[in-house]
């Protein structure tokens, strides 16, 4: 019988971009679904929508930050910003807080707070309050990371090898050689706060399962010392589109309805990828030879410097437009489990990588960005459940790996390997299953606080 813990509250602290605020999200879906309540304190800048969550008590704190800082490229400049500027605010609400709980019936349990925010420690520490971390990455990329300065140092800047790197599995140099080209000031000092804040957390929760991180679980208990919770990575049943940032276009759902079964490549890049105008098109060239129907996202922004899809010259978008759709969002995980999904075209992002799974959908990958690489390298290389298009943007290699997944032989054994994980991954949630079990083991831990 499940423990009542009513009475017992949780603080949740998410980071504010997409990617994060999704996880956490359901992550206060599960608590509330067993019986804490929640509270959510979040910045000004990306703020959740509080009217979709009537559940949910938030509590907005000021940022400080301009709009210039807000569009910053470099997401570690970003959060290293953040961090300055929140502690202060952070504290002062938390403090208020807990003392109007003093008072009342309920009981703060302790801080669920995002792994990117880093100064956390001192604050639960003065005022007594335990605390965990929500890590929005997959296992081996979070334990992993925090050797990049170290091979930086160390790296060859040019090699195209595809050697894996030793300290890194399963990414390949030529990822690395990519991932520490990305402009990241601040790197070194923000992932050894980062690394601090988790040694001395109470427990790190990943939105995710032991079957998809079987190697690297073992390591992450080792290396932190602290219990591992690897809960939920079947997001459908807490879905993430009431905690999206973006306007979702409805009518994708009415537009797959009209659609064969598994006829459609689902395309799109996340909330931070972006790319320049000639690559968006080699993209919609390729979607257009491919001859498979599909549904694109250009996301405002995806191309820098542009209004939306304006790049894309008319002629070409007539022609794309009588065989898909483009439209500025999506919502992501409803077309994921639509019918007419065949494949998706994606920047393997954590969440997306995810999602697809849950609902059996074969990926192409295509990385830009920090842990997409090694997401990219886990779907195709280690459970062999996409094509990797090894960088590649152009419109011969898009048109053949589409062609590829859904008619070819590897297509074929893809799809079936496709269908073996998310079976798997779909017993883990259920009763017993590993996720379940984590999930049991992390409810005591909060009540035991
Ligand atoms: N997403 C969405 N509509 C879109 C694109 C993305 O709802 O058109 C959601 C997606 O379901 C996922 C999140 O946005 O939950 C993106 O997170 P992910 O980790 O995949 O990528 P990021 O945005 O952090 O790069």
């Amino acid at each position: 019988m499940e423990k009542s813990n009513d009475g017992l509250r949780v603080v949740l602290f998410p980071l504010p971009i997409q990617g994060c605020i999704n996880p956490m999200i359901q992550l206060a879906k599960i608590l509330r679904s067993r019986g804490f309540s929640i509270t959510v304190i979040h910045t000004r800048f990306n703020a959740p929508k509080a009217s979709s969550h009537p559940l949910f008590t938030f509590l907005e704190i000021p940022d400080g930050l301009s709009e210039t800082e807000k569009r910053t490229d470099d997401k570690t400049f970003l959060f290293t910003l953040l961090n300055q500027r929140c502690e202060a605010p952070f504290h002062d609400c938390l403090a208020k807080l807990l003392v109007s709980s003093d008072s009342e019936t309920q009981r703060i349990s302790c801080l669920i707070h995002d792994s990117g925010w880093t100064f956390t420690p001192s604050v639960t520490k003065s005022l007594k309050l335990p605390r965990l971390v929500l890590s929005t990455y997959t296992v081996s990329f979070f334990l992993n990371h925090f050797a990049l300065p170290k091979l930086r140092h160390e790296a060859s800047q040019d090699s195209e090898q595809d050697d894996l790197v030793q300290e890194f599995p399963p990414l390949r140099e030529n990822d690395l050689v990519r991932l520490l080209k990305e402009k990241r000031e601040y790197l070194e000092p923000y992932l050894n706060m980062m690394l601090e804040a988790t040694k001395s957390s109470s427990g790190i929760i990943f939105m995710s399962c032991e079957e998809l991180n079987q190697d690297s679980l073992p390591k992450a208990r080792e290396d932190f010392k602290v219990p591992i919770y690897a809960i939920e990575p079947s997001f459908s049943n807490f879905p993430a589109s009431s905690s999206s940032l973006f306007t979702q276009d409805e009518t994708c759902i009415p537009w797959l309805d009209k659609q064969e079964d598994k006829s459609v490549i689902y395309v799109s890049f996340g909330s931070l990828a972006t790319m320049t105008g000639p690559e968006l098109i080699e993209i919609a060239c390729g979607l257009r030879n491919s001859g498979q129907q599909f549904l694109l996202v250009v996301r405002v922004g995806l191309v820098k410097g542009t209004e939306w899809n304006e790049v894309i010259p008319e002629e070409l978008k007539a022609t794309l437009n009588e065989k898909g759709k483009i439209v500025k969002w999506a919502p992501q995980q409803e077309v994921l489990k639509h019918r007419a999904i065949g494949g998706f075209l994606t920047h393997n992002g954590w969440n997306s990588v995810v999602e697809s799974v849950c609902e059996g959908v074969p990926m192409v990958c295509l990385p830009f960005i920090w842990d997409q690489f090694l997401n990219a390298r886990l779907v195709s290389g280690v459970w062999r459940v996409g094509l990797h298009l090894e960088h590649r943007i152009e419109r011969n290699e898009i048109e053949s790996s589409i062609r590829s997944l859904f008619f070819g032989n590897e297509g074929e054994a893809i799809r079936e390997r496709m269908r073996l994980l998310q079976e798997k991954v779909g017993r883990s949630v259920k009763e017993n299953g590993s996720a379940s079990r984590a999930l049991e083991s992390l409810i005591d831990h909060i009540s035991s606080f």
